[in-house]
């Protein structure tokens, strides 16, 4: 950490965030940085306290939890260990939006609430809402999970993310110096891979010169090779946090080998924040247990370590809008063994991410996509940007980035897998494009099935 990071975070910081509210993140930073450390045993104690509270507060203020609650006949009394909760209902987005009302607690004003919409990699959107503190919270857990990439406060850090969100281009001057010079946070917009974008965004991340780099994956993807085709310089990263989308292998070996760093993998999302995040043992996620209870089930039972679940979140923080076992559309996979880190939070395993669609094989069953999507583009050989499309149950279009350009044995790798995942009878035709088109948050879906009602 520099001296003028130090200087911001003693005086600049505090005043910063106090203007707009968020004073308490410095405060709950500092409980975080002390619980990680707890054993898993008090850690879960404490998700239990948080859990038990949130029940209550939810049962007196909202009309869906104390229906759905009367309707079963449970009382908060009710949960008396975290395994209780399987008795409330899986929480969806569609139910989210059709009784949105309901989700309100009366202890707050809507008016003073944060409005935050989902983005997904489903294309489903729900509009929710959080409290000050709740977002303060998060905040925190995030500075935590920089810190363990080695950042401390104030450092600098520039963000590569693959579309404008989060960018605001009429941004006053102002806000833009703040950023720049105060909150040492820089976003750029890699998303559109011409030129022109990504020589600006290099000439600026020299001059701004961050230690550290948050980013979309495919996104820094892109602006790499695109430095590397043209020689370029770059600054030198003490290491990299990568959220948004899953890493793979083949991003991480390009980002270790050319910034010549730790690459850290990180699971978050619009709706619940950070969830899991990398400890410098790079040996899977760290649940940020203190703001989510995250449950891996399958048929409503909890999968057993190493096995594969659907992820359902709890938002410990948020009661004014409460998430509780809120259906993310992801999987994930728990482990169950301690970590060398010595940090007592519980861990899943890293190579699973986003949900994409489910895959149909010709005689009508299920695969989960992300099974093919780790077969294709985790292992084997290097290929470029993927997406699979489904068109029928035996109809595929698979498009290929000409980043590499794909060989003859990429094509036939690529049709072997599939064929063994799926089926030898399906027909498979390859594409190689430029780009891969992107959805409206800016993340590519990596598997779309077309098959009406699906
Ligand atoms: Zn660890």
């Amino acid at each position: 950490m520099s001296i003028y990071s130090q200087l911001l975070r003693r005086t600049v910081l505090p005043y910063l965030l106090s203007r707009e509210d968020q004073a308490s993140a410095l405060l709950h930073f500092s409980a975080l940085q002390k619980s990680q450390f707890w054993s898993t045993e008090k850690l879960r104690e404490d998700q239990l306290k948080r859990l038990q509270k949130l029940l209550k507060d939810s049962y007196d203020n909202t009309t869906y939890y104390r229906t759905i609650m009367d309707e079963r006949g449970l009382t908060p009394d009710s949960f008396q260990s975290l395994d209780d909760l399987k008795k409330l209902p899986v929480l969806t987005r569609d139910i989210t939006f059709d009784r949105q009302e309901q989700f309100f607690s009366k202890k707050f004003n809507k008016k003073f609430l944060q409005e935050f919409t989902s983005g997904g990699t489903t294309g489903q959107h729900a509009i929710l809402f959080r409290e000050q503190e709740s977002f303060n919270i998060k905040l925190a857990m995030a500075w935590r999970h920089e810190n363990w990439m080695g950042k401390s406060l104030c450092d600098k850090i520039g963000h590569v993310w693959p579309a404008a969100m989060d960018i605001n281009d009429n941004e006053p001057f102002r806000t833009r110096f703040k950023n720049r010079y105060l909150d040492r946070r820089v976003i750029y917009n890699a998303g559109a891979l011409d030129n022109a974008s990504l020589n600006f965004i290099n000439q600026d991340l020299l001059k701004f010169d961050p230690e550290y780099l948050k980013v979309f994956p495919s996104a820094l993807f892109g602006y790499t090779e695109f430095c590397i085709e043209n020689k370029l310089e770059h600054p030198k990263y003490k290491s990299i946090l990568s959220t948004g989308e899953p890493l793979s292998a083949t991003q991480r070996k390009l980002f270790e080998q050319t910034y010549d760093c730790e690459v850290f993998d990180m699971y978050g999302s619009r709706e619940v924040g950070n969830t899991s995040s990398e400890c410098p043992a790079h040996s899977g996620m760290h649940i940020a247990m203190e703001t989510s209870l995250v449950e891996f089930v399958k048929d409503n039972k909890e999968v057993a370590g190493g096995t594969e679940g659907e992820m359902l979140i709890t938002d410990l923080t948020n009661f004014a809008f409460p998430l509780i076992r809120y259906a993310i559309n992801d999987y994930g996979i728990p482990m169950k063994e301690s970590c060398t880190c010595g940090r007592g939070l519980v861990r899943m395993d890293k190579a699973l991410g986003r949900l994409s669609d489910n895959i149909y094989k010709p005689d009508g069953s299920k695969i989960l996509g992300h099974v093919l999507g780790i077969a294709i583009t985790f292992e084997g050989p290097t290929i470029g940007q993927t997406q699979v499309i489904q068109k029928s149950l035996t109809e595929f279009e698979v498009k290929i980035t000409n980043k590499p350009e794909p060989t003859k044995e990429v094509l036939e790798f690529i049709e072997r897998e599939m064929k063994l995942l799926i089926g030898q009878s399906i027909n498979i035709k390859i594409e190689v494009v430029d780009e891969i088109p992107k959805e409206k948050s800016g993340k590519t879906r990596f598997i779309k099935c077309e098959i009406d009602g699906k």
